[in-house]
């Protein structure tokens, strides 16, 4: 996906990534399903899934062990510093990832930023500054890569022609329809975790 210039991003054949963002838009309004971070909740940690554990007698700190994810502190702070966690676990396997991408389409990137977009899984501006939702935490690790290399792709190209597809494809480490398949199926899904 992109940000600009808007127009380069309209009309093109092979439009996945816009075409997702309003998909998922049109069906904010009436998400059947909330799957807020408390106590016993189970959410996919990079796909695999974990349990919540709280300890509301602890000193406030998020730690993972044993397929577990244990939230200290007290219970209003739960989900706060959950998603603080989680945001944190995605910017450390994410950052490294986009960056070794960009070298190998031989452009710096600016900027990474995670946070809570809902419009869209990822965007790369002309000015080489990258945007992430911190919901992909939840996807396993090639749709983190998929997306990833896409976004990188746009550093070399800023629309979805050809050009720019067969760079995606290259900076992919496996084939890019089973991710782009898995975010039409689950991306849903992913907007439903900790609201
Ligand atoms: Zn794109």
């Amino acid at each position: 996906m992109l940000t600009a210039p808007l127009r380069m991003a309209r009309g093109t054949a092979v439009n996945f990534a816009e075409a997702q963002a309003g998909w998922i838009a049109a069906r904010l309004g009436r998400l059947p399903e909330r799957r807020p971070f408390v106590d016993g909740a189970e959410i996919p940690l990079f796909g695999v899934p974990h349990r919540v554990r709280h300890h509301p007698g602890a000193r406030g700190t998020v730690w993972r062990e044993n397929g577990e994810i244990h939230v200290a502190g007290r219970a209003e702070h739960l989900s706060r510093r959950l998603k603080d966690w989680l945001t944190a676990e995605l910017r450390e396997r994410l950052v490294p990832l986009v960056h070794a991408k960009a070298v190998r389409a031989e452009r710096p990137v600016k900027r990474i930023t995670v946070r809570d977009t809902r419009s869209r899984w990822g965007s790369c501006g002309p000015d080489a500054a990258m945007s992430f939702s911190w919901r992909l935490v939840f996807a396993p690790p090639e749709v983190l890569d998929y997306l990833a290399a896409h976004e990188a792709a746009h550093l070399v190209h800023l629309n979805h022609g050809p050009r720019f597809w067969a760079l995606a494809r290259s900076l992919c480490d496996g084939p890019i329809e089973g991710p782009q398949a898995w975010l039409k199926k689950n991306g849903e899904t992913l907007l439903q975790y900790g609201s």
